[in-house]
């Protein structure tokens, strides 16, 4: 008897758009995902020749980064309904969740550009869209050096000028001077050509006194670091970013003034975090539904290690706890989704840090169903074990995140 499909409802585009990304997930990204895992060097994964850009590429021909565009622009942004989304974000982390998080981040220099009324900054938007040879790529450049938890969770302590963020903007004219440097965690941060740049405006107010750029990050003055080696989504690739005397015009401040920042808190939070509660419900899914199939094909006691009832209540358990991920991600996203313009942080964050902790759960529970196997780089589950692993302090440590949520409740 199959496991149970429940969402009923689906509209046959629905179905269809699901369907797409489930052919390019188990066809192209699942490959690719494991191939550029086992690099043993990171530079490999960005490199000429990488099977990334054929990823990419695919991505791309298939229009699925149109997704964050407005449709006036070439995108398809209105066309997209809530379920489609979260079908799309559950399929992309269940195929690589490194992959999928790659293509979060290349959208949003681009979605951001295109808020602008400024025909340039448009223009980078429409280019994106069109951009089939993947010469355009993003990224979302908050995390520094000194500064990772900082940028979430305030106080007296971080709102003042003994706590400045690393990259400064300084107005001179109708430019601004650009000085500081970005983490290793900046997804994308090695290969992208544009960046949505978190930056300090006034010192004085610490971290309290930043605003929000795009950037092109071919400019004079511009350098990166090494691609970064670490534990898990290794298809990820990340690095630094360096600014020295780099000089963007004053327009490309999409967000000039602290206080709109500081009063779109919940939003950014709501936003970032719905994303990943979805994606990494996938990644859940797929480590259960690994340790699902390798129980009905595996005889131990002469018979499948499924019909052993140690399997059976671990089994379950998964199974539980990856629809309850699913099921909590759904609701949270509908809810956003009918609230654009205030959409609620505490469900989102509940949602991020349910799936990242449901995925890793499941993922050490699929190796345990995979005896030996479960260790070899042969098999799926450790690098899903190691994907979710990282995705507990992506994008904001799950205990940080939780107490930054309250703030909202
Ligand atoms: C896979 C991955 C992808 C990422 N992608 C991006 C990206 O695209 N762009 C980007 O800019 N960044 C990205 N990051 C960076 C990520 O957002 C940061 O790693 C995260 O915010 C934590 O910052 P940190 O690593 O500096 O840890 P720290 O802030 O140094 O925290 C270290 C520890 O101290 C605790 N802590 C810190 N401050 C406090 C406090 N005030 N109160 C209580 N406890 C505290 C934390 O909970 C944590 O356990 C990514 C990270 C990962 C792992």
């Amino acid at each position: 008897m199959p496991i149970r499909d429940l969402d009923i409802n689906l509209t046959d585009e629905q179905k269809a758009m699901r369907d797409t990304i489930r052919k390019f997930g188990s066809e192209v990204m699942r490959p690719a995902g494991i191939e550029l895992d086992k690099l043993d060097d990171p530079s490999e994964v960005i490199a000429e020749g990488s099977v990334l850009w054929d990823v990419y590429r695919k991505y791309r021909e298939i229009g699925l980064h149109k997704r964050s565009i407005p449709k006036a622009l070439g995108g398809m942004m209105e066309d997209m309904d809530i379920m489609s989304s979260i079908l799309m974000a559950e399929e992309m982390g269940y195929w690589d969740s490194g992959l999928a998080i790659s293509f979060g981040v290349d959208g949003m220099p681009f979605a951001l550009a295109a808020l602008s009324p400024d025909p340039e900054l448009q223009s980078w938007a429409r280019d994106y869209v069109e951009d089939t040879e993947c010469k355009m790529t993003g990224c979302w450049a908050i995390t520094e050096p000194d500064h990772g938890t900082d940028w979430l969770l305030r106080s007296e302590a971080t709102n003042c000028s003994e706590c400045v963020p690393n990259v400064r903007a300084e107005l001179k004219g109708d430019e601004y001077i650009l000085n500081g440097q970005k983490s290793a965690w900046v997804s994308n941060g090695t290969m992208a050509t544009h960046a949505n740049l978190h930056v300090s405006l006034d010192p004085s107010k610490g971290m309290a006194g930043t605003g929000l750029a795009v950037v092109r990050l071919d400019l004079p003055g511009i350098s990166r670091g090494k691609p970064l080696d670490k534990i898990g989504q290794r298809p990820l690739n990340q690095g630094e970013i360096y600014f020295d005397d780099v000089k963007i015009p004053k327009n490309w401040m999409i967000v000039p003034d602290p206080a709109l920042i500081e009063g779109t808190g919940e939003m950014g939070l709501a936003r970032v975090n719905g994303g990943m509660g979805i994606t990494f419900a996938g990644l859940a899914r797929a480590a259960f539904d690994e340790a699902f199939k390798y129980s009905k094909e595996r005889v131990q006691g002469g018979m499948p290690i499924f019909e052993h009832q140690n399997i059976k209540l671990k089994l379950f358990k998964m199974y539980k706890m990856v629809e309850s991920a699913c099921a909590l991600s759904r609701r949270m996203a509908l809810y956003n989704a009918a609230n654009p313009l205030a959409p609620s942080a505490p469900p989102a964050v509940a949602s991020k840090v349910l799936s990242t902790e449901t995925a890793f759960q499941v993922a050490s529970e699929a190796i345990q169903i995979f005896g030996g196997n479960g260790l070899s780089r042969e098999y799926p589950v450790e690098k899903m074990f190691r994907d979710a692993r990282a995705a507990m302090i992506e994008d904001g440590v799950n205990e940080t995140l939780s107490i930054a949520a309250t703030e909202f409740m």
